[in-house]
């Protein structure tokens, strides 16, 4: 192993909150892209469902926004803030039945929001940047750490590209980016742990965190659950002591290690 340090940032709930994209690029990837059930409003854009806020922490992969927001604009029997929850006791389960019900797989949902994504890029950059929210005392963070001769890498469940051009705009260049392309998590950061020290993996997904502990390769990465982030409210309780829940005014402190 290296004695080169390198810290790993999640970044959807991270480094940017993005959920006006995430609503905007899940209906704009079934007005354009996918074969949908629903006719699409123009009036659906002017505000991101808080039903869909709530049901966020819930999501891994990007696909599984649009089946969220497939369940919300449908005309009948829509998710709402009074039945989300049984949804959301067998999150996977029904992701699974209404994959079928539309006979839609996670490939050609994830394209179509990848689709929705670069149009916009291509069609107006700027207005699709302000659709995303950086933390940041996190960008600051990563400034820092550079100062410090930490190399820093951005693992995420978005496409690389898309990553790649936010951070960009803000001014951030970290060392290493790797999308959904790349493999799981766990994967990566396994792989990684074999060329640096990875000194700090801050990540908003309970369960990721969890995958890395659990791994013999992976189980010694300090690990930091985003206090900021798209959190469900049971995930800040009865953290295994492994994992630290980390607050955004704390974020200075750790360079203290
Ligand atoms: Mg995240």
């Amino acid at each position: 192993m290296s004695s080169q340090k390198l810290f790993l940032f999640d970044f959807d709930g991270v480094i940017v909150d993005g959920m006006d994209e995430y609503w905007h690029s899940s209906l704009l990837a079934f007005e354009k892209y996918l074969t949908s059930p629903n006719l699409i409003d123009q009036n659906f854009y002017k505000q991101v469902s808080n039903t869909f806020i709530e049901m966020r922490p819930w999501v891994k992969y990007g696909w599984e926004m649009l089946i969220i927001v497939n369940q919300i604009i449908k005309r009948e029997d829509p998710l709402n803030n009074q039945n989300k929850c049984d949804f959301l006791n067998k999150y996977n389960q029904n992701c699974q039945k209404v994959l079928l019900e539309n006979s839609w797989v996670p490939e050609e949902l994830q394209k179509g929001l990848d689709e929705a994504r670069k149009y916009q890029i291509a069609k107006d950059f700027d207005s699709w940047i302000k659709l995303h929210r950086p933390f940041y005392e996190v960008l600051d963070f990563i400034e820092r750490i550079k100062k410090d001769n930490i190399k820093s890498a951005i693992i995420t469940t978005k496409g690389r590209i898309f990553a790649s051009k936010i951070l960009k705009k803000l001014n951030i260049f970290p060392e290493l980016i790797f999308g959904y392309e790349s493999g799981t998590k766990v994967q990566i950061a396994s792989k990684l742990s074999r060329e640096f020290e990875i000194i700090g993996f801050i990540e908003d997904r309970r369960n990721t965190l969890l995958d890395i502990k659990e791994s013999p390769i992976t189980n010694n990465i300090p690990c930091y659950l985003a206090d900021w982030g798209y959190l469900k409210n049971i995930d800040r309780i009865n953290l295994p002591h492994e994992i630290k829940l980390l607050k955004l005014v704390n974020l200075e402190k750790l360079l203290a290690i």
